[in-house]
């Protein structure tokens, strides 16, 4: 075992995978039309598998393939949107436990297949509280959560973000008042 690997990777904490994930990819399986109840069972320990190790679509597509019998394109499009919900809601918990509040919706620039596209690409840019996500059409929504969704958002850090957004003015006085805490939010910043 080496500290530090010459080669950047991406681990991922099964940890990360919490009740609420778990309870909540079980909803989203029962929810599939073409999942029939004698194979919930067994799509829901393929999606878990898949999601512990960090989203292994490939391994999912499959698995729904041989056990649904899904078209290819209709798994991978399932893996896809299974996998984009779990990790709205994971990416909220890791950066709860950052201290992170609020966060950017970012839309995919690929057409986001979800219902009402306009509206996401609409939120492009929009600041939004990570526990509440944005209302687009009367529905509080995170990036990711609707069917279909590619968005996803980036961390807005306290101290860095009037670097981020020109239309927000501080005072025009000769300190600026979050640039005391720049060095430690920059350190901030390389944590995922
Ligand atoms: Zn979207």
């Amino acid at each position: 075992m080496r500290d530090r690997p010459s080669m950047p990777t991406v681990k991922f904490d099964a940890a990360r995978v919490t009740d609420e994930v778990a309870e909540d990819l079980l909803r989203n399986i029962l929810a599939l039309e073409d999942v029939s109840s004698e194979h919930s069972d067994s799509v829901y320990d393929a999606a878990m598998r898949a999601i512990s190790v960090g989203g292994d679509l490939s391994a999912l597509s499959q698995a729904l393939v041989g056990i649904v019998g899904m078209s290819h394109r209709r798994a991978a499009a399932v893996s896809t949107a299974l996998w984009f919900k779990a990790s709205a809601l994971m990416d909220r918990d890791r950066r709860r436990g950052l201290g992170i509040e609020s966060a950017r919706w970012r839309y995919s620039g690929a057409p986001c297949a979800a219902r009402d596209d306009a509206s996401h690409r609409a939120a492009d840019g929009k600041a939004f509280p990570i526990d509440k996500g944005l209302q687009l059409n009367g529905r509080w929504t995170l990036p990711g959560r609707e069917d279909g969704c590619r968005c996803i958002s980036s961390p807005i850090i306290k101290g860095l973000e009037h670097l981020d957004d020109r239309n927000h003015t501080h005072g025009s006085g000769g300190t600026q008042p979050g640039h005391r805490a720049l060095g430690r939010s920059q350190r901030c910043a390389g944590v995922r």
